[in-house]
């Protein structure tokens, strides 16, 4: 099919592209496309304008800052995945990446974009969740920084609203001998996971976040937690959804089977750092 007709803007800065946002309710960002184009091809979505941010200048840099990293709204998930910064400051970044969809995808899709888009089988807006990181956006009142816990209210639902910008993304950085470690399940690489799994290792404290399990992205404290009971216990914590893709039951097999899987490697990865 082929989109409802919308009106296009493509503004220069971010203040245009706010003011363009604030005089049409029923506008939209256009970041890398990936998610937003099928949705209008599909018209699934029949928005009645675009903001296309891709003509601001500055929104494509990744930059390392107080101990973590900030990625700008139009750094394409290739180019986070590729930055040596990144792999070094927050390792669980890039190893999420590798799973984010096919090169083509990766090379247009922007990581704040998927991030804003919150789609709970995506792999970034649970490695912001579990790393605490947090969004930077600014509209009409101003700019403002949208911690993780704050951001996800539903299905495809965050809390960045009608008339805001996403600027960046904040990831904490790795705390010298903490351990990271993701997994997912897909039918095929590159596929959207069935289920996937990020595990953050510091000292006592062991948190797992989950994709593609409920309808947000989500995390559970697995702390003090006996090697073999991690499972269980994560799932004591969670509701696995079922879908056309998988059963609840599946889902609940796999979340006992990656849940064992990220929180021992995120263990060895502690070992190997210290
Ligand atoms: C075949 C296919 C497979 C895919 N597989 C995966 C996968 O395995 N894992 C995964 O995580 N993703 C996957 N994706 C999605 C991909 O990662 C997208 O790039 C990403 O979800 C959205 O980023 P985008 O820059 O393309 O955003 P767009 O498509 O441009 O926008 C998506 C939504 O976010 C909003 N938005 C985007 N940027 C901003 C901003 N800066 N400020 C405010 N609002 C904004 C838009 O208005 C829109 O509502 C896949 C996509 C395709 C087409």
């Amino acid at each position: 099919m082929k989109p409802a007709p919308f009106a296009y803007r493509r503004p220069g800065t971010i203040a245009e592209a706010v003011e363009a946002l604030a005089g049409e309710p029923n506008a939209k960002v256009l970041a890398g496309g990936q998610s937003l184009v099928p949705l209008l091809s599909m018209r699934l979505a029949a928005p009645a304008m675009l903001v296309d941010i891709n003509g601001i200048p500055g929104l494509d840099e990744v930059t390392v800052e107080d101990g973590g990293v900030r990625v700008g709204a139009l750094a394409r998930h290739a180019a986070v995945l590729a930055s040596p910064d990144v792999r070094r400051v927050q390792p669980l970044v890039s190893l999420a990446l590798a799973n984010v969809a096919h090169a083509t995808i990766r090379n247009r899709g922007t990581t704040v974009g998927s991030i804003v888009h919150a789609d709970a089988a995506a792999e970034m807006p649970v490695v912001l969740s579990l790393l605490g990181g947090s969004l930077d956006v600014e509209g009409p009142r101003g700019r403002r920084t949208i911690p993780a816990s704050e951001l996800y209210l539903g299905p495809l639902e965050s809390s960045v609203a009608h008339d805001e910008i996403a600027v960046s993304a904040y990831f904490p950085g790795l705390a010298a001998g903490a351990g990271v470690a993701f997994e997912e399940i897909a039918r095929r690489h590159g596929d959207y996971a069935l289920v996937g799994a990020a595990a953050l290792v510091d000292g006592d404290t062991v948190r797992v976040g989950y994709l593609s399990v409920s309808d947000v992205p989500t995390v559970v404290d697995l702390s003090g937690v006996a090697d073999d009971d991690l499972g269980e216990a994560a799932l004591a914590q969670l509701d696995p959804a079922e879908d056309i893709h998988a059963t609840a039951a599946y889902r609940a097999q796999l979340v006992r089977v990656l849940t064992g899987r990220v929180v021992r490697s995120a263990h060895t990865f502690a070992e190997g750092v210290r």
